[in-house]
């Protein structure tokens, strides 16, 4: 049996810099009630270290972040690496809380250029319904239009002056459906593919993989990026593509018989999880014992 770690893989720039930036506000603001509007990144470890370190999380899937905000009264904000809208912002300066902006790069990248382009015409913005990303990006203004599948299209008139953009974190292979559908309603449309350089590099690496029989992917269940990788991998012909959260969710029987098993890891997911799986998996692949550790190793801030 053959274990293949697959590079690149795990936390991305921009999440390095988000859980930078909440240890440092923790340490900055001792005497202040932190919060994280929604989840610093989708995984429940590193929600758990920030915890530890006392940031509160401020979080409701039905709400969005212009409504989560009713909750906070005082102290410090932080706004995730999803990036929040205008409206956002201007509401929690409104309430004189202290804001500390997480906002990834890239994504700042993407904020720039549709309102550059809202103020001239539409934009069309492939993303998934609910991710904070989107919804961040879409509150920016009324001509910012999200599309996550073909029926969006139809319910939209014909606009001029179109720009066809995309989320930073969705699959490669996935979104050229999408976009296709996209231009054949609007065919003179301009295209700017955001898909961030971690995440796109983070896909290709899979695809590129050869003779895998099993492709593991570490990662929570709510991160997209970590589900694209899986779904990725069955896209290009990987047999069996699994989701776990950390090793005790590996389970005999996946991984029995198989000749070559490739181990990759969302951009939100902390190494220590994705190293423990390789670890676990190299030793069992040496002595044949299906032996799990009794503990996860997890991240410390
Ligand atoms: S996945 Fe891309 S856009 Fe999202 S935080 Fe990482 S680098 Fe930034």
């Amino acid at each position: 049996m053959e274990i293949v770690s697959v590079i690149p893989r795990g936390y991305c720039q921009g999440v390095v810099r988000a859980i930078r930036i909440a240890a440092s506000t923790a340490k900055e603001y001792p005497d202040q009630k932190i919060y994280m509007l929604g989840m610093i990144v989708h995984n429940a470890y590193v929600v758990e270290a920030c915890k530890q370190i006392g940031i509160r999380f401020i979080e409701d899937p039905g709400k969005t972040r212009l409504e989560l905000l009713d909750e906070i009264d005082e102290g410090v904000v932080i706004f995730t690496a999803h990036g929040v809208s205008d409206a956002v912002r201007k509401k929690a300066e409104d309430k004189n809380l202290i804001v500390v902006d997480a906002t990834c790069p890239d994504v700042i990248k993407t904020h720039d250029l549709v309102k550059e382009h809202s103020a001239i015409g539409h934009v069309l913005y492939i993303g998934k319904k609910n991710h904070p990303e989107a919804e961040g990006t879409t509150g920016l203004s009324e001509r910012i239009h999200l599309i996550s599948n073909k029926e969006d299209l139809q319910e939209l008139p014909d606009y001029e002056n179109v720009l066809i953009t995309t989320q930073t974190t969705l699959s490669l292979l996935d979104t050229q459906d999408l976009l296709s559908a996209c231009l054949e309603k609007y065919p003179d449309a301009k295209v700017m593919q955001e898909i961030c350089n971690a995440t796109r590099i983070r896909q290709e690496a899979v695809m590129k993989l050869k003779d895998t029989d099993l492709l593991i992917v570490v990662g929570d269940p709510r991160s997209n990026n970590s589900r694209q990788l899986a779904e990725t991998g069955k896209r290009v012909g990987i047999k069996d593509c699994i989701l776990i959260e950390n090793v005790n969710e590996l389970t005999e029987s996946a991984v029995k018989d198989k000749k070559r098993i490739a181990v990759t890891s969302g951009s939100s997911t902390p190494n220590e999880l994705t190293a423990q799986v390789i670890s676990f998996l190299k030793t069992y692949a040496e002595n044949g014992i299906w032996d799990l550790p009794q503990t996860i190793n997890r991240p410390v801030l």
